[in-house]
């Protein structure tokens, strides 16, 4: 498959076609995976296009490049109206992929030339990326997930969990690597303690018997988007939910278990290690989490219609 025909891709403030959106194979980012991003979703709402929680976003971009160190030249409003000019350059994009990275080709790990590219993508994640032939999407079905046996560096002394850099993302790519070997759809990783984590580019919660909610703590995972939404969700419709430190036996203990994502929304989890959850998923909280979710991120509550900033100015 070739390149989208009419993608363009905000840099720098230029919108450069696709095709010519490349760095150099001995450029920092690359060399060292200090490239940083961010990943949200574009939807259609009865106000228009619409960015899901940017302002969140555009918070956590940043707070990526603080961790990593990458000296941004963009506050939050610029980096807010790169978003929104490349989600109308792109008409009919549902995802959009900020990305700040060094395209300099020097060796040190410090570069002379410092200068951070700020790149905006705004693509369709289905119709625009290239699959290999025969690895059509898949529907959302239930995972079969593992758990992690390893503990590896995800410490907070290291790069923490919190950054959405490039090189944060090798740790996981070899424990999901190793499930996929076995068989399974997912990994749910593990923190240095030992305790459930989030997946690769999911965050996990469980249900109790009682429809309540467990998510892992702040400090163990990546602060996703999607994580929060359900927490505020659960607080304004009255459902229970601790964040805590989970063990992984825990699990099997669980009436229910889901990922969220930006990509995924609610993902219901079929089994854990081989064995299924007594109710067959999605359970009924998921299917109903996964609902309301996606109805607010449509724009159909007016409840949420804060969390949703439309691409055309009014
Ligand atoms: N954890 C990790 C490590 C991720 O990369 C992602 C994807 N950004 C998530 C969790 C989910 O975050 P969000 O809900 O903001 O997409």
């Amino acid at each position: 498959m070739g390149a989208p025909p009419d993608r363009r891709i905000w840099i720098d403030g230029e919108l450069v076609p696709w095709e010519q959106a490349t760095v150099h194979v001995l450029s920092h980012g690359l060399q060292r995976g200090s490239l940083i991003f961010d990943y949200l979703s574009l939807h259609e709402t009865p106000r228009g296009p619409a960015a899901y929680r940017l302002d969140e976003h555009v918070e956590r971009f940043q707070a990526s490049a603080r961790l990593v160190g990458l000296p941004l030249a963009q506050d939050a409003a610029a980096i807010r109206a790169a978003v929104l000019e490349a989600a109308r350059a792109n008409p009919g994009a549902s995802s959009v992929k900020i990305s700040a990275y060094l395209a300099s080709v020097e060796v040190d790990v410090v570069p002379l030339d410092d200068h951070v590219t700020l790149a905006v993508a705004a693509y369709d994640p289905v119709a625009d990326m290239i699959r290999p032939k025969g690895h059509e999407p898949r529907p959302f079905a239930p995972l079969a997930v593992w758990v992690e046996k390893e503990r590896r560096n995800r410490r907070p002394d290291i790069l923490p969990p919190q950054a959405k850099c490039a090189a944060n993302y090798a740790s996981p790519m070899a424990a999901k690597w190793e499930a996929r070997r076995q068989g399974y759809d997912e990994v749910l990783l593990v923190d240095a303690e030992g305790n459930l984590a989030e997946g690769p580019t999911t965050n996990v919660f469980l249900v109790d018997g009682n429809g309540g909610l467990r998510t892992p703590p702040e400090e163990t995972v990546l602060h996703g988007v999607t994580r929060r939404s359900i927490l505020e969700i659960a607080a304004h419709d009255g459902i229970a939910a601790a964040v805590e430190p989970i063990a992984p036996k825990e699990i099997f203990e669980a009436a229910e278990a889901f990922l969220t994502g930006t990509t995924a929304g609610v993902w219901a989890i079929a089994s854990v290690d081989g064995k299924p959850f007594a109710t067959p998923a999605p359970g009924p909280v998921s299917r109903a989490l996964g609902k309301r979710f996606r109805e607010i991120s449509e724009g159909r509550d007016p409840a949420f219609a804060h969390w949703l900033t439309p691409v055309n100015a009014d």
